[in-house]
């Protein structure tokens, strides 16, 4: 069986890869480009269990980074059980920042409100917000949970705020100044941080 990469370093942070799978099929998602991130091969041949993500942390020496990050390839949060209790490794082993980026729909894909799970656990949530309204958001996201997605997007962002301090709604600069300030109000309804990303193909 070939060697997969659950964590790997990128820009001197280590990423945590658990799952190809996803809620969405962003038209802009790096699944979808054969390169993966930086050429790392990233598609995984099974989702790794709890046990193989902290061995694959323990080979990293995962203590001389700075921060530690669920990202991709696919939603992290589709194997959240695994991931709060790599959280929970990290933290009982090192003073290790913690961040998930996510598309926000954890707590739907769970059928119940997982955010109290990370109470303690996670330092920062990024959740792409992409779009200023639910049909521009499946147009490009095309998620599975059609428009709806969007509200659960928001949803989540709310809830997770009661439980981690740095809880933040992103776009990427391309969307234009219009979207990009209707977008930072809506941050600002739900009560979280508002982030512009710069696009990078
Ligand atoms: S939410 Fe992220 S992983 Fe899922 S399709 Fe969009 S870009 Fe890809």
């Amino acid at each position: 069986m070939p060697a997969m990469n659950i964590v790997y370093e990128y820009q001197n942070n280590l990423y945590v890869n658990l799952t190809n799978r996803c809620t969405n099929k962003c038209k802009f998602c790096i699944r979808f480009t054969p390169s993966g991130v930086d050429n790392i091969d990233l598609w995984l041949e099974h989702e790794p269990s709890t046990k193989e993500v902290i061995s694959a942390l323990e080979e990293k020496n995962f203590k001389e980074y700075d921060e530690v990050i669920f990202c991709g390839y696919g939603e992290p949060m589709l194997q959240y059980e695994v991931l709060i209790d790599a959280a929970k490794y990290i933290k009982e082993n090192s003073d290790l920042k913690v961040r998930i980026n996510t598309n926000g729909h954890a707590n739907r894909a769970a059928g119940k409100d997982i955010t109290p799970l990370l109470k303690g656990l996670v330092d920062c949530i990024s959740i792409s917000l992409n779009a200023e309204n639910a049909q521009k958001y499946n147009d490009i996201c095309v998620c599975d949970y059609g428009e709806e997605g969007f509200y659960e997007m928001l949803d989540f962002a709310k809830k997770a705020s009661k439980y981690v301090d740095e809880v933040v709604l992103s776009v990427v600069d391309v969307i234009g100044k219009e979207e990009i300030e209707a977008c930072r109000k809506i941050a600002e309804e739900t009560g979280v941080e508002f982030r512009v990303r710069e696009y990078s193909e």
